[in-house]
Formats: C-alpha cells, structure tokens, sequence
C-alpha cells in the first residue's frame, strides 16, 4: 500500500511505514504486560499526519488517544466515532458543551475545572467521563499535592461525573537512574489509595520501561511509537518509522579559494564535490546542523557544508562523486537515524519530528516485519 499526499512536484520525499508504526505500538502494549496501551497523538501525530497515525493505531489494537488540544481532539473524533478520546490542557470556560456534543473526555487539571465538569453533568444529569491529572513532580500541568489531598478529603465533586482516569506524568522517566521516578511512582500510588478507585496512568513511552511498577492500568505512549528512543544512551528498541529524502537539485566542482552559502561561513580546503539539496529550515531541516549534519547517499556520508538555508543545503559529496541533480539523499536514514540526526543539531527526536515541514511529498507504506 502506498498513499501519497503533499504538494505534487515537491522534490523531497518523508516516506512514513504504517508497518513499523504498528509493530511499534505492539511493542510497547506487550512491555505493557496487562496495562492498557493508550497511544498519544497531539501535534498532528507528531509531525506525520494524526488521519494515518489513528487509522493504523486503530488497526493494531489502540482504543484510547490522547491528544493535547480540544481542537486537536474534534479533529480526531471526526475522523472516527469508535475510539476513546482525551485532551490533555485541560478544561477551559465555554468547552464543557463541545465536549459532550463530539463524546470527548476532558483532563481536569484544577479545582476549578473539576467544579465546572461536575456542575455541568449535575445541571444536565448526566455523569460524562473525564480524566483528573493530579501533579506529583511537574510542577505544569494538574492538581497540586496540596488540592489533590483536599480532593482526597472531600471527594463529593467526583461522584457527579464519571472519574474515568487519574493520571500524572513523570519529568525524568528518560533516565531510569534518576530517583524522581520513584518518587513520582509512590506519590501517585498514594494519591490514587486516597481517592475513590479508577483507571491510573503515569507512565509515556520512557516510563513503560522503567518497569512493571510504573505502569499502573494505562500507558500512554508517543514518541516511541514513531521509532524514537526511549531510554537515550541505549539500543533503541523501537523501529524506525520516517525515512526523509532529499533530492540533489544540483552540483558542481569547487576549487579553493571559495566558500559557500551564506556567511561564507565554510571555507574548502582543497577541491571539492558540492551538491545542492532540496530542503533547508523552512521544511524542518534544523539550521543548527550547519556545519554538523550528515547526509548519506547509501552508505557513504557527505557532510552539510556552510549555513543550512531556508530551502537548501549543500553537501560535500566528496565521497559519492558521481551523485547527479535529480538522485536522492538520505537527510534521516538507516544511517542518521532521528535520534542522531537530533543530537548533533542540539535537540531531541521530539522536536525534530514535529517540525517535519508541509512541502514533502508525503508517503505512507507499510512494510511487514
Ligand atoms: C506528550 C505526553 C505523553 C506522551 O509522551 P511520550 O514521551 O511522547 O511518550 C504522555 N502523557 C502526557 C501527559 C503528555 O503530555
């Protein structure tokens, strides 16, 4: 299956493998053991289209997403009637009405919002779910210790409304060392022994391998689904998902004394093979990997040289001189993969992949294992 979107000319190609997204949640959901693998898809999917990424989730067993808008969230309800559907910023004045209309569960994130759940099922008598984030080390999102205790002491407003989920979410669980992730563990085991009984949730992608003991009844895993590392510094056991492409546009010959790009900023030292590719900041290409990316054409690397341009890199393709205008490069590959290709620009697969850019040509395959 190959379907394609995106501007119809464009000379880049991000290829997105359906297959490798799917084994990815299976993964994750058999880490899980018996916890319920909920799959997170705010920021458009992370990048690749929240349309394909909730159709194959759906397809590997997810039934729960979470996104963070509610905009995000009507965009996915209307999309599919079926999923359970949440939105993490939380539950402002005026969208408690358009959370009933499209079935959407809201996360209450203060007292306030759980008061304006409550009196809004108590005024229309019915007991509409929604999740309650309570903050156990954040300091972001969620009730604090404080107002969580309090709810604890007086938990009257959640009988009015269904209290489907209590969730946290940890702030170092990408370093298992690190002794908050006990401690967010315990307070949230404690917090949820205080109030009445429900679904509990604390682990993402990096907690549900932290262990048995943080994953509760729900994980909701993000950006390892979409092949980036969970546990820095180590083997990823996550698939690749994107593959990004880049095509030569064109080359030249260059013969000291010359730079090239802006700023002169990349002075040859001897003669050089330079190739022109098609794709710069504007389409998610960091300009902080001037001087620091590696493309690949197949297995031999060709170094960016110079400043990365708003559409336009150059590489030094030295190592592949008879790479032609129209041929292909690797900009993230089986050789830089997201995580690395984050690293050396001074960031995390995170951002890179949710500033993936709209000019791509777009392909989504689905390879089998
Ligand atoms: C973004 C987010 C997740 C998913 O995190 P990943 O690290 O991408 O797996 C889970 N829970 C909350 C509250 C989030 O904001």
């Amino acid at each position: 299956m190959v379907d394609e979107t995106g501007p119809s000319c464009a000379s880049s190609v991000l290829t997105i493998d359906l297959g490798a997204l799917k084994r990815n949640y299976r993964l994750i959901s058999s880490h899980a053991g018996t916890s319920e693998c909920a799959a997170v898809v705010k920021a458009d999917g992370y990048g690749l289209g929240i349309g394909p990424m909730l159709n194959a989730l759906r397809d590997a067993g997810c039934a729960t997403f979470f996104v963070a808008t509610l905009d995000e969230a009507i965009a996915l309800r209307t999309l599919q009637q079926g999923p359970v559907i949440y939105y993490l910023n939380g539950l402002m004045p005026g969208e408690a009405d358009i959370c009933r209309t499209h079935s959407i569960r809201p996360t209450l994130n203060d007292p306030g919002q759980i008061e304006r759940w409550a009196e809004y099922c108590a005024t229309g008598r019915e007991a509409l779910p929604a999740a309650v984030h309570i903050d156990t080390g954040m300091s972001r999102l969620g009730l604090t210790p404080h107002e969580t205790a309090a709810l604890a002491a007086a938990p009257d407003q959640l009988q009015k409304f269904d209290f489907a989920l209590l969730l946290s979410h940890l702030a170092c669980g990408d370093t298992p060392d690190h002794p908050m992730n006990a401690q967010q563990r315990d307070s949230f085991a404690g917090a949820a022994e205080a109030l009445p009984p429900t679904t509990r949730s604390l682990a993402a992608s990096s907690g549900v391998f932290l262990g048995p003991a943080w994953h509760f009844d729900m994980v909701r895993a993000g950006v390892s689904l979409y092949g980036v590392s969970p546990q820095p510094g180590r083997p990823n056991p996550m698939e690749q998902v994107i593959h990004l492409q880049g095509k030569i546009v064109q080359t030249r010959d260059v013969d000291t004394p010359q730079t090239v790009g802006y700023g002169a900023a990349h002075r040859f030292e001897g003669p050089t093979k330079v190739a022109t590719v098609a794709a710069g900041y504007a389409d998610g290409y960091p300009r902080s990997l001037g001087d620091q990316g590696v493309a690949y054409i197949g297995n031999r690397a060709a170094p960016v040289i110079g400043r990365v341009s708003m559409d336009l890199i150059t590489l030094d393709i030295s190592s592949a001189p008879d790479a032609k205008p129209g041929e292909m490069v690797d900009l993230i590959g089986p050789h830089n993969d997201l995580d690395s290709v984050a690293e050396s620009a001074g960031t995390i697969g995170y951002e890179l992949l949710t500033r993936l850019g709209h000019r791509y040509r777009r392909c989504y395959i689905e390879t089998t294992a």
